[in-house]
C-alpha cells in the first residue's frame, strides 16, 4: 500500500477525525453522493419512491390549477414530465444505481441524468433534443424533495465515521450538519474568520478549510483522515498511516479529559483578577456545550442563525421568544448576551429574497439591516425583553458606526417595551451593548459609553475594515492580521475607554479565543472573554497561570512596537 495524498488548508477546530467521504458538490446542484451499504439499500429505494410520488402529485396539482385560457403546449408538458416520471429509462436505472451500486439517491440521479444527457445530445432530430430540458426539470423537482436537509440525515447511525468534503459550505449549510452526522470535515474554500469557519469551530469536530482541489480530488467512499494539529487532509493513507493517526487521536481525547478539569476552577489570575470567560453561541442546541465548557454565561448569542434557511420568511416574535427562553433558561441565571440581527455580507439569509449587493460587506448588513426595517427589528426586541424576564440579558448591537443609529436603536427598544405593555406582556429590563467592529467605533468608544451599558469588540469584522481585507476573500486572506499593530492600538484604546468610564467591555471576536493573545489582552486589563465554547479551557490553562499586574508594561510595549507579532511570539519575560 502507498502512503495517501496529503493536502494543506487551514485548521479550524484542532483534533483528529478520520472516516469514509461523503461529497456535497455544489456546481452539481449541492447534492450529497455517498455509498450505501446492502442494508440500507431499501430505505433509500423507497425514499426515492417517496420523492416520485411527491413530485407527481405536485404536477397532478398543478395540471388542475392550470388557468384557463392557458396555452395547450403547458398542459401538454406537464403530461410530458408525468410521463417521464414513470419511464423506466429513468426511474429504474436511477434504481438500478441505488440498488447494485449502493449510491444515494440524489447521486443515482445525477448519474443518470448525465447518461441521459449524453444520449440527447447526440440526437439529431432537435424536438427530441429539446426534451431533454424537460428530463432535467424533472430531475431538479425529484432532487428538491430529496434534498431538504441534502438527504444526508440517513447517515446517522452508520457503522463507520464520516468525513464530509465540500468546495465550500455556507453557515445556513453547516447548521444541517450539527447533529453529529460526521466526524470531521474539509472544504476547498474557507479564510480564519469567515463565518462559515466560525459554525465549524461551534461544532466542535476537527475540520480544515481553504484545501486547494479537495473536492475534485477525493471520491465518494475514500478513506480521508483529517489532521487539523498540522491543517492537513490525508487521502487513501496506508494502514500504517491510519494506525498512527488512531493513536495520536486517543492521545489527543486523553490531553482533552485533563484540560476538562480546568472547568471546575474558578478563572482567576495568579494576582486573582477575576476574568469572565464566555461562549459564543447559535441557539439553545449549543447550551450543553457552553455549559460542558465551565462558560460563566454566553457573551455573544448570533442570533441570525435563527432567520436562516427559511426560504425568506422570517421568525416571528413567539418563535423567537421561545429560542432566547431556550437559551436564557439553560443558562440557569448566568447572563446571556443576545445580539440583534447580523444578516448581510458572509451571513445571506440562505438562498434569498434581497438582492446582493456590489459590496455587501459594506451595504445593509447588521444594525442598518434591522433599521431599515423597524417592524422586523421590533419584533425581535419585544422577543428578547420578553425573554428577559427570565434571567439576566444583555441586548448587543451589531457593526454600529454612527450615534444616530444607536439613538434609533434605542428609540425603537423603548416603542418595543411599550407595544408590550400594551398587550399587557411583561418586559424584562436588559443591559445595552454596542459592538465595535468598525474603526469610526472603536475612535468614537468614549462617546457611545456615554449611552450604552457595555461595550464588546468584534475583531473579526474590525480586523476586515481596519485593514480593508474581506475577511472572506482567500487571496487577500494573508494580510487579514490579526496583531497589527492598528488593531492592538484600536483594541487597547477601546479597553481604556471602557475602563475609564467604568463599564464592562469584552471581546467576542475569535481573538477571545485565542490563545496566543490571551496574555496580551489580560495585560491591556480586558476581563472578559466569549469566544466558542470549546476554546474556553485552553485559555482557561493560560489565565490562571497569568500575572496581570506583571504583564502590564509588556502588553503595552506590544501595542506600540512597530513588529507586535515578534514581541508575542517571544512572550512576556515575566
Ligand atoms: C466579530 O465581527 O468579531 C463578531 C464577533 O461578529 P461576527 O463574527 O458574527 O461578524
Ligand atoms: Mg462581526
Amino acid at each position: 500500500m502507498s502512503m495517501g495524498a496529503r493536502i494543506k488548508g487551514l485548521s479550524v477546530t484542532p483534533g483528529i477525525a478520520q472516516g469514509r467521504a461523503v461529497l456535497i458538490q455544489r456546481s452539481a446542484g449541492e447534492i450529497a453522493r455517498y455509498r450505501l451499504d446492502g442494508a440500507r439499500r431499501e430505505a433509500e429505494l423507497a425514499r426515492l419512491a417517496a420523492a416520485r410520488d411527491a413530485v407527481v402529485r405536485e404536477l397532478q396539482a398543478l395540471q388542475t390549477r392550470l388557468p384557463q385560457g392557458a396555452p395547450m403546449e403547458l398542459a401538454a408538458l406537464l403530461d410530458v414530465h408525468l410521463q417521464l416520471l414513470h419511464d423506466e429509462a429513468l426511474v429504474g436505472a436511477i434504481r438500478h444505481w441505488i440498488s447494485d451500486h449502493g449510491y444515494n439517491a440524489e447521486w443515482a440521479l445525477a448519474t443518470q441524468m448525465e447518461v441521459l444527457a449524453r444520449q440527447f445530445d447526440a440526437m439529431d432530430d432537435p424536438y427530441l433534443r429539446e426534451r431533454k430540458a424537460d428530463l432535467e426539470q424533472v430531475v431538479e423537482r425529484l432532487l428538491h424533495h430529496l434534498n431538504e436537509g441534502l438527504g444526508i440525515e440517513h447517515l446517522a447511525g452508520s457503522d463507520e465515521p464520516r468525513i464530509l468534503i465540500a468546495r465550500d459550505l455556507s453557515p445556513a449549510d453547516l447548521l444541517h450538519y450539527r447533529d453529529g452526522v460526521f466526524a470531521g470535515f474539509a472544504t476547498d474554500m474557507g479564510t480564519a474568520t469567515s463565518h462559515t469557519t466560525i459554525v465549524a469551530r461551534s461544532m466542535g469536530i476537527p475540520a480544515v478549510v481553504a484545501v486547494r482541489g479537495i473536492s475534485e480530488r477525493v471520491n465518494p467512499d475514500d478513506w480521508v483522515i483529517i489532521d487539523s494539529e498540522a491543517g492537513l487532509v490525508v487521502v487513501n493513507p496506508d494502514a500504517c498511516e491510519r494506525a498512527a493517526y488512531a493513536e495520536r487521536a486517543a492521545t489527543l481525547a486523553q490531553d482533552n479529559r485533563e484540560l476538562e478539569s480546568l472547568v471546575v476552577l474558578p478563572s482567576r489570575t495568579l494576582d486573582g483578577v477575576m476574568v469572565q470567560l464566555l461562549a459564543n453561541i447559535e441557539g439553545p442546541h449549543d447550551v450543553p456545550a457552553a455549559l460542558r465548557a465551565g462558560a460563566q454565561g454566553v457573551g455573544l448569542l448570533r442570533s441570525e442563525f435563527l432567520f436562516m434557511n427559511r426560504k425568506g420568511a422570517l421568525p416571528g416574535e413567539d418563535e423567537q421568544y421561545e429560542a432566547y427562553r431556550g437559551v436564557v433558561q439553560g443558562m440557569g441565571g448566568r447572563p446571556v448576551t443576545i445580539r440583534t440581527v447580523d444578516i448581510g455580507a458572509d451571513k445571506p439569509l440562505g438562498p434569498v429574497v434581497r438582492p446582493v449587493a456590489a459590496n455587501p460587506a459594506l451595504g445593509l448588513r447588521a444594525i442598518r439591516w434591522s433599521l431599515a426595517d423597524p417592524e422586523m427589528f421590533r419584533t425581535q426586541l419585544r422577543a428578547i425583553l420578553r425573554a428577559a424576564v427570565l434571567g439576566p440579558v444583555k441586548l448587543l448591537f451589531p457593526m454600529v458606526s454612527h450615534q444616530e443609529q444607536l439613538d434609533q436603536a434605542l428609540a425603537q427598544l423603548q416603542i418595543a417595551r411599550d407595544e408590550l405593555a400594551a398587550r399587557k406582556v411583561a418586559a424584562g429590563d436588559v443591559q445595552v451593548g454596542a459592538m465595535v467592529e468598525v474603526p469610526a467605533a472603536a475612535l468614537l468608544a468614549d462617546e457611545f459609553l456615554r449611552c450604552v451599558d457595555f461595550l464588546s469588540i468584534g475583531t473579526n469584522d474590525l480586523i476586515q475594515y481596519t485593514l480593508a481585507i474581506d475577511r472572506t476573500d482567500e487571496s487577500v486572506a494573508y494580510l487579514y492580521t490579526p496583531t497589527h499593530p492598528a488593531v492592538l492600538r484600536l483594541v487597547a484604546s477601546v479597553i481604556a475607554s471602557a475602563e475609564r468610564a467604568g463599564k464592562e467591555v469584552a471581546i467576542c471576536g475569535e481573538m477571545a479565543g485565542d490563545v496566543q493573545t490571551t496574555r496580551l489582552l489580560l495585560g491591556l486589563g480586558l476581563k472578559s472573554f466569549s469566544m466558542q465554547p470549546s476554546q474556553i479551557p485552553r485559555v482557561k490553562q493560560q489565565l490562571v497561570q497569568s500575572d496581570v499586574a506583571a504583564l502590564k508594561a509588556w502588553a503595552n510595549a506590544v501595542v506600540h512596537s512597530a513588529q507586535p507579532h515578534a514581541m508575542l511570539a517571544q512572550g512576556p519575560s515575566v
